[in-house]
């Protein structure tokens, strides 16, 4: 197998900032497309990573799920995508291709999918490192085609934010007339209001922060409920069919199952962990709620998202920074300082 070793950002342990390390990729395989980075996102998740919040990470960790580039070699199997092409590689990378998840387009459920950064390159015996990198080499099967009317930097969080948002939006069936609340107006909450928007639904956010009022609305959310204000949360009581959850961190859930309507479900993609305080089962048995949890989506579900967002000229709202800038960029994210992503022109890298 040759490889290849290419400049990077990343961190060798949980306490340490990013910084620019040298990485193995592999070669390009039959089936593999190597792709030039032009731009990353960058995902609360990363961080998440970075810093073993989750206890799973695997050092070093190059972090980075929102990639788009141009294709700059094939390997002489591949059929889907040519040397030129501009593609798009979101959080997976591969997964067993066997089992009924993977057969029903559900990657992301499969229990050997192979995650963009911290999984297990197969060929190479490494860790999978992610798109804040000069280039990364894919399985063709598992890298998306990019509308042509759509800004490049701005595509970037459609490939993790977006279609986290999304594979909830269309599996509870969001759609006209449907009333939709999202939960923090950070990357995933203003790509859940733009698409539930755009499939019709009345749209609610709900936020900590008064002062995101007006862009709330300019993104199309219908109005916003400021979640600590209980008088505001009463307003809204038994409202909603579905309620999309960014929150990253532990919080009271009981306070959004109560304005969920009969049947409503409120889906968690934010916080991974134990629920604290606990649910009450009481306004849940009364009302047939459901809370339920999703991660990203399947590799069709992302393409559909993408062309949606073709079609309708949907992209991120978005800050382009530097490389060099990525411990500041983590800093303000940690305040929820982040209007609405920030995305690494990886150009920076290459120059650096
Ligand atoms: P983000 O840009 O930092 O946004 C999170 C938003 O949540 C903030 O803007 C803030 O909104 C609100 N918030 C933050 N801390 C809070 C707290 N302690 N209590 C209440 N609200 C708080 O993060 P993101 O990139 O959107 O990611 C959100 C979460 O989703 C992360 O944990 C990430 O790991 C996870 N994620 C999950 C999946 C999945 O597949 N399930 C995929 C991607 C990311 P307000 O200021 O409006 O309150
Ligand atoms: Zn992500
Ligand atoms: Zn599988």
């Amino acid at each position: 197998m040759q490889t290849k070793h290419i400049k990077a950002f990343g961190t060798e342990a949980a306490d340490l900032d990013l910084k620019q390390l040298e990485i193995k990729r592999r070669g390009v395989t039959s089936k593999d497309v190597e792709i030039d980075i032009l731009y990353c996102g960058v995902c609360h998740s990363d961080l998440h990573f970075a810093r073993n919040d989750w206890g799973f990470s695997v050092y070093p960790v190059v972090p980075g799920h929102e990639i788009v580039g141009k294709v700059v070699k094939v390997g002489e199997g591949v059929k889907k995508h040519k040397v030129g092409d501009i593609v798009a590689v979101g959080c997976l990378v591969d997964s067993c291709r066997t089992c009924n998840n993977c057969k029903n387009d559900l990657e992301q459920y499969c229990s050997g999918w192979v995650g963009t950064y911290g999984g297990h390159d197969k060929y190479l015996d490494l860790p999978t490192f992610g798109g804040y990198s000069e280039n990364i080499v894919v399985d063709e099967n598992y890298v998306l085609k990019v509308p042509k009317n759509l800004d490049l930097a701005g595509v970037a969080p459609v490939l993790c934010a977006g279609i986290t948002t999304w594979s909830p939006l269309r599996h509870w069936k969001v759609g006209k007339g449907s009333k939709v609340a999202v939960v923090g107006l950070g990357g995933l909450g203003h790509m859940a209001i733009k698409l539930a928007h755009a499939l019709g639904a009345d749209v609610t956010l709900f936020s900590r922060s008064a002062n995101k009022t007006k862009d709330a609305k300019d993104l199309g959310a219908d109005r916003v409920v400021i979640s600590t204000d209980e008088k505001q949360m009463a307003g809204v009581s038994g409202h909603f069919d579905v309620i999309i959850d960014t929150v990253p961190y532990a919080h009271d859930l009981n306070p959004y199952v109560a304005t969920l309507n009969t049947d409503g479900t409120l889906v968690l993609v934010g916080y991974l962990g134990p629920l604290e305080p606990m649910l009450h089962s009481v306004p849940m048995i009364m009302g047939r709620k459901s809370v339920a949890g999703s991660l990203i989506g399947g590799i069709a579900e992302t393409q559909e998202l993408l062309d949606f967002c073709g079609k309708h000229n949907i992209v991120s709202e978005i800050e382009i920074i530097k490389i060099q800038d990525i411990n500041e960029a983590y800093k303000r994210m940690l305040k929820s300082d982040v209007h609405y992503r920030f995305v690494i022109d990886m150009t920076s890298l290459k120059k650096q």
